[in-house]
């Protein structure tokens, strides 16, 4: 079965939208496998964001990502990378379809980064490599 690495990035936190955004992910089949309140550190999202360095947006990215605990999630299901992927919507909150998680409780909020509540891994080996960053052993 497919596993995927979710995170609820520190404004969902902030806003109260963890309860909501899992409440989705259960609505929709999948099972938590791993739920972890956590504070980032620069190693950590160094390691997640590795893609990203050099990036305009990459050091305001991390500023976010530390600004507040994350909720980490590890989920379960068939198809669930691209499942998640099409519950979260698009990147831009502005541009997701309503009935996703970002078109339906993110908008743009003026700053630097596209504050958009959610993460989730974009394929097999991001998932191994993003669960094996924030869940070491599982
Ligand atoms: P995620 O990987 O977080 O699920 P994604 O795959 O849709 O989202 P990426 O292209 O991997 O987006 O970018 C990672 C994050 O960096 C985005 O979720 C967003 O918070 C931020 N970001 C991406 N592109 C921009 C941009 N052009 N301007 C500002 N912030 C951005």
């Amino acid at each position: 079965v497919q596993r995927s690495l979710v995170l609820v990035k520190p404004d969902g936190v902030r806003r109260g939208l963890s309860g909501e955004i899992l409440r989705r992910i259960e609505a929709k089949g999948y099972t938590l496998t791993a739920v972890e309140l956590r504070t980032a550190t620069t190693e950590i999202l160094a390691e997640h964001y590795a893609e990203h360095e050099g990036k305009p947006f990459y050091g305001p990215l991390v500023e976010f990502m530390l600004s507040g605990p994350v909720l980490a999630v590890v989920i379960e299901g068939q198809r669930c990378i691209e499942g998640f992927r099409s519950l979260a919507g698009a990147t831009d909150p502005t541009l997701a379809a309503p009935g996703t998680i970002r078109g339906d409780l993110g908008r743009d909020w003026g700053l630097a980064v596209q504050q958009n509540l959610v993460h989730g891994s974009d394929s097999e080996e991001s998932a191994a490599r993003e669960i094996g960053i924030w869940f070491p052993g599982l």
